[in-house]
């Protein structure tokens, strides 16, 4: 079994075995996505803590002042 901690505030969430785990943290509210990767080669990959997926580039203006 391993630790199961937040990426934030490294609270412990909880403990067992998992493929893949969404979990969110009740101390800081952080999403966290965990994954179990021993078995994985370590690829060049964003690390995937917290909510920020997709692009977001609003960078075109929807309204004029
Ligand atoms: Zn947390």
């Amino acid at each position: 079994m391993q630790d199961i901690r937040c990426g934030n505030c490294s609270k412990k969430l909880g403990e067992g075995e998992y493929i893949a785990l969404a979990m969110k943290c009740p101390r800081c509210g952080t999403l966290n996505h965990l994954r179990a990767e021993s078995s994985e080669p370590e690829r060049h990959r964003v690390p995937v803590i917290g909510a920020a997926h997709g692009p977001q580039t609003t960078k075109q203006p929807t309204r004029q002042k």
